[in-house]
């Protein structure tokens, strides 16, 4: 429980969402739930000011976000604090997945956000004549809504790049974790930006469902499967455009061929990482049956290795996970995996104590049809599966609902590239794990039931924007041949013209 639990405030009708060390139970404040009347007021706020931001030029709103890079770069150890605190997450993943991420996403953008969003002249093939271009105008007040597994860059990468695009921004944080996004906005304060511009509205799901109705211009949304159907149909209803990110079950293939040292390591950090709460997480691995035995070995000394406790320690790999909910739902797939047959070969159990521990996991012996390797784990839990050959792993691994990641590992990478463009996924790696939403040059996003568009990359900044399009006259003529007054004469002139262009 990173939070949870409502009460009343004494002497008010306000719920108020009580935050708690999901490590040691400990409660560490609270934020109120706020109404209706309160995210619409929010918007309001960054509706007004986001008029002055946006009629400011690109370079200087990247300027002036620099400055927020700088304090988030500051006060670095203090944002990981506040994440291991809330979320379990262990310092050094904070750091590099979540601060870093942030500082690097605003340093790359801020640099070129001014020729991402400049005016993109259209060479007309017919009408030469006439001049086109695009032009890209800020939508207005982006609403992002946001999860519990990463609370500070998820937001504050989104945040970031709709500010730059020229939007004003409110963000609802999972209720799991409210207190980091306050920080981000103490962060923002500190950074000298307009202090409406940038809002967070704390609360739970129906905060969330009152901000895509409190007048929002864009919606970024992150995470379930279920959730994101409900917030994309809400969007429809207003004709709101949104990006959806949500589940994924990331299937990994490891080749005969593979380097299986670094494999295995790959795929434990790949598994565990943010305690295996990752929308992108190894979340089934398919491995070639010449290799499944000394992999899994290998696997499981990697996974031995790991050292689980108190995320604050510089020296702890494994963290606490967030949500109390969360745990329940890894071992119902655990349980059920081993009612299937599958063999725990390390872990497979919570640790005890207050804290939200679940042991780093590694299941043998898995086949398709268990939930383990069908539906989200969403922890520290990797499944193996011995497969006959490269095919049949390429059918499995696409034999799902969800498509946001997914590995190949051989020591080929011309083969590697091969398989990765035969998965069904958003994005693949070769030879790696998790790292490219960390890359803000490239698109992440997914298909199937993964989401609906992409963010980051060039469009991801573009999709921030309402694309216009201006069509002008290089060459002013007294008239254009197609305008009244029709005739016979001009229809035959047409006629030749046609048979000639197209011959
Ligand atoms: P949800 O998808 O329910 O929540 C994500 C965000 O949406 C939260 O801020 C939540 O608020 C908010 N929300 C909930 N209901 C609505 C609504 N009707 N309209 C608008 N916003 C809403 O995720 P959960 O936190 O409940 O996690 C459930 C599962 O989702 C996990 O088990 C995991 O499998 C998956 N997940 C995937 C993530 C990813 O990165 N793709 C991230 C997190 C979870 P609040 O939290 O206050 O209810």
């Amino acid at each position: 429980m990173g939070a949870v639990a409502a009460k009343q405030e004494q002497g008010s009708q306000k719920n108020v969402i009580i935050s708690r060390n999901p490590a040691t139970g400990a409660i560490l404040g609270e934020v109120p739930e706020q109404s209706v009347d309160e995210v619409r007021a929010a918007v309001a706020r960054a509706r007004d000011a986001q008029r002055q931001w946006s009629a400011l030029p690109v370079r200087e709103r990247a300027h002036r976000i620099g400055a927020l890079r700088d304090v988030i770069v500051r006060r670095a150890d203090e944002i990981c604090e506040a994440i291991s605190r809330e979320g379990g997450k262990t310092r050094g993943e904070a750091l590099t997945m979540e601060v870093m991420l942030v500082a690097d996403l605003a340093t790359y953008f801020g640099k070129r956000a001014h020729k991402i969003l400049a005016p993109e002249p259209i060479p007309l093939h017919l009408l030469k004549n006439r001049g086109s271009y695009l032009h890209f105008v800020p939508r207005g007040v982006v609403g992002i809504i946001a999860p519990w597994n990463f609370p500070f860059s998820i937001p504050m990468g989104e945040a970031v790049m709709a500010l730059l695009a020229g939007n004003g921004v409110v963000v609802k944080p999972s209720e799991m974790t409210p207190l980091i996004a306050r920080k981000a906005k103490e962060l923002y304060d500190a950074s000298g930006l307009p202090a409406d511009l940038f809002q967070v509205v704390t609360g739970r799901g129906p905060t969330g469902a009152a901000l895509i109705d409190a007048g929002i211009d864009y919606c970024i949304f992150t995470g379930s499967t279920a959730t994101g159907k409900r917030v994309a149909a809400a969007c429809g209803e207003r004709l709101i455009p949104c990006t959806v990110e949500l589940g994924g079950k990331a299937p990994a293939i490891v080749c005969a061929d593979a380097d299986l040292d670094r494999t295995a390591r790959a795929l434990a950090w790949g598994a565990f990482a943010n305690s295996g709460q990752v929308c992108v997480s190894v979340e089934r691995v398919y491995a070639h049956e010449s290799v499944y035995e000394e992999l899994t070995r290998k696997v499981v000394e990697a996974t031995s290795r790991l050292r689980q406790g108190d995320p604050a320690r510089g020296e702890t790999d494994v963290g606490a996970m967030t949500w109390d909910r969360q745990m329940e739902i890894v071992e119902e797939r655990v349980q059920q995996a081993v009612g299937a047959g599958a063999k725990v070969l390390t872990g497979g159990a919570r640790l005890g104590g207050d804290g939200l521990f679940f042991a780093p996991t590694v299941l043998g012996d898995c086949r398709q049809d268990m939930d383990v390797m069908r539906k989200e784990i969403f922890g520290p839990v990797m499944p193996i599966m011995k497969v006959r050959d490269e095919e049949e792993a390429v059918r499995l691994a696409n034999d799902s609902h969800l498509g946001l990641m997914a590995y190949v590992f051989t020591k080929d990478t011309q083969k590697g590239r091969r398989i990765a463009e035969r998965i069904e996924a958003g994005s693949v790696m070769v030879n790696d794990c998790l790292l490219t939403y960390g890359a803000p040059e490239t698109p992440w996003g997914g298909v199937k039931q993964s989401g609906l568009g992409r963010t980051h990359g060039p469009q991801g900044l573009r999709d921030l924007c309402e694309v216009r399009h201006v069509n002008y006259d290089r060459l002013a003529l007294r008239r254009e041949l197609w305008w009244y007054p029709y005739s016979d004469k001009l229809y035959g002139r047409m006629l030749k013209a046609i048979r000639w262009i197209f011959r």
